[in-house]
């Protein structure tokens, strides 16, 4: 964007846009020099017919680049990478799961070839190099899928022996569940099924250390049960969208970063709150929680938990 202005040649314009940037970033924590730079990293559409997971892709991408409050507070403070298509090939043709040469990309996270899979070459590159800067931290890997058999928004995470960072792991769905109707706590599961091997929640969630996330976010193709009700609301490209900027936003109450917004959020204060304020989360945990208290009872239900297909 800036750089078609730089095409003007005034020296002394040059001198002004540079130092009107200077100014504009230097208030802007994550890039200030020398400080760690704290990035969550998002992907969609691996799988070619999962297309709602282009809305909410969409719709994350649309409110961290608007003028929202929330959304400046969030680029000062993270950075945002993200590969909103990882399978174009299989898209343009059509394919409901792969890509042009047949390949389930999400299955070859663990050695991906240049030539057979590059985009996921190309993605898992560009992660490792940030896990080995010491200047960045990866913070957060979540993949974007549409399920075809479950209703809601729901996560998918790893299953670690560390019981806290177990139980850390759960912080960013009950709170995206607090944030939107649609998501729901009690369908998200932690598995390490032997068949998600490939995937890159469960790959990166090997790779990368203690301190990182990485979730499968599935969103289902037709409706969402709102919570504490009986009624089924259909899926829109809106109610898509919706769902990304709630994922969007729930980074500012995970990094606790409240505060410092500029000023009320008008147009969408009075739903968070109500959100907030309901108990539908803990109502769908007391429905039947979701998040196993012993290691045994972890492992029992991530078996049973398991809905069929995706991801
Ligand atoms: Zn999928």
């Amino acid at each position: 964007m800036g750089g078609n202005y730089a095409l003007h040649t005034s020296t002394k314009f040059q001198s002004c846009y540079y130092q009107f940037f200077v100014s504009l970033f230097s208030s802007t924590v994550n890039l200030r020099p020398g400080t760690e730079q704290k990035v969550v990293f998002i992907t969609a559409r691996v799988h070619p017919g999962e297309t709602p997971s282009s809305f909410v892709c969409q719709g994350i991408i649309d409110f961290l680049v608007s003028p929202h409050p929330i959304a400046k507070v969030l680029r000062d403070h993270l950075v945002f990478k993200i590969a909103p298509m990882l399978n174009p090939d299989g898209v343009y043709l059509g394919n409901y799961r792969c890509s042009l040469m047949g390949f389930d990309l999400n299955r070859h996270w663990a050695d991906p070839s240049p030539w057979a899979h590059p985009t996921l070459h190309g993605v898992k590159q560009l992660i490792v190099q940030m896990y080995n800067n010491p200047k960045v931290t990866l913070e957060f890997y979540i993949d974007i899928h549409a399920h075809s058999t479950m209703m809601n928004g729901f996560m998918y995470g790893n299953i670690f022996e560390d019981e806290e960072r177990f139980q850390r792991q759960a912080i960013f769905p009950k709170l995206l569940c607090q944030n939107a109707e649609d998501f729901s706590f009690s369908s998200t599961s932690f598995n390490r099924d032997a068949v998600k091997a490939g995937t890159g929640r469960r790959f990166l969630g090997g790779l990368l250390d203690d301190t990182s996330y990485c979730y499968t976010l599935e969103v289902s193709f037709y409706s969402y049960i709102v919570g504490g009700t009986t009624s089924t609301v259909p899926y829109t490209e809106e109610t898509y969208m919706k769902l990304g900027r709630n994922v969007a936003r729930t980074f500012l109450d995970y990094y606790r970063l409240n505060s410092i917004t500029e000023r009320p959020l008008a147009p969408i204060s009075s739903t968070w709150k109500e959100k907030a304020s309901s108990n539908r989360c803990s109502y769908h945990r007391a429905q039947g929680n979701n998040q196993p208290s012993t290691k045994t009872e972890k492992r029992t239900q991530a078996t049973l938990k398991e809905p069929t297909q995706s991801s």
